[in-house]
């Protein structure tokens, strides 16, 4: 077996975790990767990573948006074990990540580090930020 991507790159991260399931290839943005470590030291739980980076293929797959940050390198999917969403969700602004998507019944934040303008999501429905 091939060993791939299997390389520490923060203090609680390793790349293998960001890379496309579908093909095993990465890209990932240090600012997006530095604000996760910092999130991850601040609420002091695993922080789990459902999807980094994704090639085009894959992000078709799971029926991502055409111009997803998940292409790029600058979006991740975080979940939380038994940690309240909401709380996640006011530490993540305090981190700083411009694109918050909140997905409740699925128990996962959507954070991405788009330029401009904060957009902060529910399902598909804008709600500020
Ligand atoms: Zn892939
Ligand atoms: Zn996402």
């Amino acid at each position: 077996m091939v060993i791939i991507n299997d390389i520490k790159i923060a203090e609680y991260f390793t790349l293998y975790e960001f890379q496309c399931p579908c093909c095993s290839r990465v890209m990932l943005s240090p600012d997006l990767l530095a604000r996760l470590d910092h999130l991850r030291r601040v609420i002091d739980r695993p922080v789990y990573i459902n999807s980094g980076y994704r090639c085009p293929e894959e992000n078709k797959r799971v029926g991502g948006v055409a111009g997803s940050y998940h292409l790029l390198g600058m979006a991740a999917d975080i979940h939380v074990k038994d940690y309240l969403l909401s709380d996640l969700l006011l530490y993540a602004q305090e981190m700083g990540f411009n694109g918050i998507g909140f997905y409740e019944e699925k128990d996962f934040l959507h954070l991405d580090i788009r330029p401009g303008q904060k957009h902060l999501w529910k399902g598909k429905e804008l709600i500020g930020y």
